[in-house]
């Protein structure tokens, strides 16, 4: 598996937002990848371009904002010359999206087992039958009991965790390759949340998937990541193996937001990130230097200029610091 290509590779991914005052720079050049059966965690406050990143991945952007990018592919497939037909076969087929809310995906005038199956035969050649059979059975693999009895309820009668599992079963009934769940369990109770998710994990497991979760929760973060990205004001500041990124943030942001200690085992689900004082610099126009050195203790005069991007082995930060300037478990809340 080393030696594999990633099934996704983004490499420049830009994307603007047309405003009345200017141009937000929402996303600013960010990199990353993903092999078969990896799992990618991208951690960021609200605002920094995770749920913007993934739809531009997704294809799901809109026509007012600009999406650019050096590499944007996905299985060999050029994602930036698809057609929005070509993205529609792709969607749900080879590459499926989880969102926060359930009702985003599920139409509440149709059963669940209505979805389900035209989930699958929208893009297989299968019959009902047979997609009412992986329904069930997916049904049975999310932790939903009575599975076929269900196939016949509206999205209204079930539970939000209910939902949430309905939707992560629709998500996976052609088995994708690839799946992008955005804070997929934000809403619900914080037990339920840790369930969903580590059914997600083992799901992944099975069926080989790339997996990106965009999560808050960074006891989630400690157990199933293989990589993490930290995002901030539109870029990614520091990424690489989860583990090299707990045990040794390099980044001062990333520094701040661990402010509880993130080791499996000791971080529990429902932990959150830290909270950094200061606000996050306007993107819109142009924005030279390190987007945060204006809430950095470490800021220097250098961290206005151009910010250089240090790699050991696969830990990649964006800092005029090579190395972290206190250590990485000693942080304050
Ligand atoms: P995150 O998911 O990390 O919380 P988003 O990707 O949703 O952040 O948003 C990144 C930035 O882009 C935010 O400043 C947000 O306000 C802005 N933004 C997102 N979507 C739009 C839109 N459709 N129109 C204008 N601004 C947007
Ligand atoms: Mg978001």
């Amino acid at each position: 598996m080393d030696n594999q290509e990633p099934i996704l590779r983004v490499e420049g991914l830009t994307i603007d937002i047309p405003m009345a005052k200017g141009t937000l720079h929402a996303v600013r050049g960010i990199d990353f990848s993903l092999r078969r059966g990896e799992t990618l965690c991208i951690v960021g406050e609200s605002g920094s371009g995770k749920s913007l990143t993934s739809l531009a991945v997704m294809g799901l952007l809109g026509k007012t904002l600009k999406r650019s990018a050096k590499t944007l592919s996905f299985a060999g497939i050029d994602l930036m010359a698809q057609s929005e037909r070509d993205m529609r076969h792709l969607r749900g087929d080879r590459m499926a999206m989880i969102f926060q809310e359930p009702m985003t995906s599920l139409n509440p005038a149709y059963t669940i087992g209505d979805q389900l199956i035209e989930a699958l035969t929208l893009h297989r050649p299968v019959s009902q039958g047979e997609a009412r059979a992986r329904a069930v059975d997916l049904l049975g693999k999310v932790g939903i009991t009575a599975a076929e009895s269900r196939l016949s309820q509206y999205p209204h009668q079930l539970s939000g965790g209910l939902r949430q599992r309905v939707m992560i079963a629709m998500a996976l009934m052609c088995e994708p390759e690839l799946i992008i769940a955005d804070e997929p369990t934000t809403a619900l109770d914080v037990t339920i949340q840790a369930q969903i998710l580590r059914l997600l994990k083992d799901l992944q497991r099975e069926m080989n998937m790339a997996l990106i979760l965009v999560t808050h929760d960074l006891g989630v973060v400690a157990r199933i990541a293989d990589h993490v990205a930290v995002m901030y004001a539109g870029e990614v500041v520091e990424w690489g193996p989860a583990r090299a990124v707990f045990d040794a943030p390099n980044h001062p942001y990333t520094r701040g937001l661990l402010s509880c200690i993130p080791v499996p085992g000791k971080t529990r689900p429902g932990d959150h990130l830290g909270s950094i004082p200061g606000i996050v610099p306007s993107l819109v126009g142009k924005v030279e230097g390190c987007a945060f050195r204006g809430r950095c203790a470490e800021a220097q005069e250098a961290c206005a200029g151009p910010i250089p991007i240090h790699d050991q082995d696969g830990h990649h930060h964006s800092c005029v610091h090579a190395q972290a300037q206190t250590q990485g478990r000693e942080i304050p809340a």
